[in-house]
């Protein structure tokens, strides 16, 4: 039986890089995995810095 990778839970929804996590895990790495993605791609200069990842409230 799939066992989420990150707290156990057998409630496994989804695979990230061919690991299993719980709904709740799952979501929170996915999250943690987009923005950083996003900010390398930022550091790289592949999105301009109109979008302001690091400071969301702060238009
Ligand atoms: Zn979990």
């Amino acid at each position: 039986m799939l066992k989420c990778s990150a707290c156990g839970s057998t409630r496994v929804t989804v695979l990230i890089n061919g690991k299993p996590y719980c709904k709740y895990c799952g979501t929170k790495i996915l999250r943690t995995h987009l923005v950083r993605t996003l900010l390398n791609m930022k550091r790289e200069g592949l999105i301009t810095s109109i979008i302001n990842i690091e400071n969301y409230e702060d238009s």
